[in-house]
């Protein structure tokens, strides 16, 4: 059999977990699989929040690639993927160009700001360590200059979330725990400090159970989240924010606005040719490209339909997951000419964390958690992708042990 070239794009929760599978099941006479990522870590996206509001370290969240793979069996590059040629089966590189037999495209997200004015130039958003880093650096440095300044400007210390979903929400839940370690720091009345979330439908989390939603508000507001709902963002400048509700427009005074209201998939995709839907492959029932049947796509980059509820699935490190032990299966079934499997995604469950010690979630469907249980949920959950990432011994280097409420 001729040894096949396989080339995964992207070291997020997809590429890594099709990677540490196919290192497993694939001889090295029947494979060479090469790893490309733009960094030498793997991050966890879902602990970003977390980055970003200074409640953990940027070290804790990275995984070193070089930790997880098997030498001898993976070719870890580290360069920027441009595109990709799927006629030619190339990707070009910054650096090089890779040919390959198969290809799986694990690419992630990119942060969608709909033409909203200003969003782009100069919202912070919370996409990967770098800018998760830089947010966190701001906000730490407002509070530093408002200490120092004579003449005490608000704006310096108002911080406006735009976006009620997951990702809002959980740094809502990080940054309003920080906030008063910082006014400790910096020796600023916490009085000072207004975090207001501003989120378009009528509540935060839509779609969400009512009680749930209910609970997590009560949680922040008690720690000081104003929400304004039902309001949407229409420009954000340096030191502004302006946002229309009832068709009455409101500015607000902020050096801080954080967009966390819109993720789109990778655009190397559209812009190698890909036939898009949202901006994402609709991947068919083995996860191949519809066009071309050495292409896998994963995670936030494809597309499934959900036949039940009439819309796609939801882009989520879970689903990402579960696809790619299911793209590794195939691809071993591919160049071994047995027959591939369809995947369909089984949701377990989803739980939001609202700071280190409070979440809200459901779980086996329909089971509502909340408090300190689902904070440990949340953790298991954690922990359990570290155990099938790097065994025993990432778990124990990386995972989240304190499941006991402060008292
Ligand atoms: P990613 O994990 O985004 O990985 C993509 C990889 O590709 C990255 O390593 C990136 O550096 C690399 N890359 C990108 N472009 C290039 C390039 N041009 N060249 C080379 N490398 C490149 N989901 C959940 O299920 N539960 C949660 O609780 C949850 N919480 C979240 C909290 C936050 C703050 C955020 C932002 C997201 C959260 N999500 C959650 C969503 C989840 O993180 C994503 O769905 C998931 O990361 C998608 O996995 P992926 O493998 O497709 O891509």
């Amino acid at each position: 059999m001729e040894k096949k070239n396989i080339v995964v794009l992207g070291a997020g929760y997809g590429g890594m977990m099709t990677v540490t599978k196919l290192q497993r099941s694939l001889r090295t006479d029947e494979a060479k699989i090469t790893l490309v990522n733009i960094n030498e870590y793997h991050y966890q996206t879902t602990w970003l929040h977390q980055n970003a509001a200074g409640t953990i370290r940027d070290e804790r969240t990275k995984i070193r690639i070089k930790d997880i793979i098997h030498p001898q069996k993976v070719d870890f590059i580290q360069d920027k993927v441009l595109s990709i040629q799927p006629k030619e089966k190339k990707v070009m590189l910054e650096n090089t160009v890779l040919d390959y037999d198969v290809l799986v495209i694990g690419l992630g997200f990119e942060v969608a700001t709909f033409d909203i004015p200003g969003l782009e130039e100069h919202a912070f958003t919370i996409n990967n360590i770098k800018n998760a880093r830089q947010l966190r650096e701001h906000i730490e440095h407002n509070f530093a200059v408002f200490h120092k300044e004579e003449e005490k400007n608000p704006a310096r210390l108002t911080f406006v979330i735009g976006g009620g979903g997951f990702t809002g929400i959980e740094f809502l839940g990080e940054l309003a725990n920080r906030v008063p370690e910082l006014c400790e720091k910096y020796n600023v009345d916490k009085q000072n400090v207004r975090i207001i979330n501003i989120e378009g439908s009528s509540t935060i989390l839509p779609g969400f159970d009512e009680q749930l939603v209910e609970y997590a508000m009560n949680s922040l507001e008690a720690r000081g989240v104003e929400f304004i709902t039902g309001a949407i963002l229409k420009e954000c400048t340096p030191t502004s924010v302006l946002f229309e509700k009832h068709g009455m427009q409101t500015k607000i005074p902020t050096y801080t606005t954080v967009w966390a209201a819109g993720v789109k998939a990778n655009s190397i995709i559209k812009e190698s040719g890909f036939t898009t839907n949202q901006g994402k492959i609709e991947v068919n029932n083995d996860m191949r490209s519809p066009e071309y049947d050495n292409v896998f796509v994963i995670g936030d980059c494809a597309l499934i339909m959900d036949f039940e509820k009439g819309k796609p699935y939801p882009p989520t490190a879970q689903i990402a997951i579960q696809e790619s032990e299911a793209v590794a299966y195939n691809i071993k079934a591919y160049i071994r000419n047995q027959e591939m499997e369809g995947f369909k995604p089984n949701i377990l469950g989803t739980v939001a964390s609202l700071g280190e010690q409070d979440a809200i979630g459901v779980i086996f469907k329909s089971k509502k958690i909340l408090g300190w249980k689902a904070t440990v949920m949340k953790k298991i959950i954690d922990n359990r992708y570290l155990l099938k990432l790097g065994g025993f011994r990432l778990l124990l280097k990386k995972g989240k042990f304190n499941i006991f409420p402060r008292v």
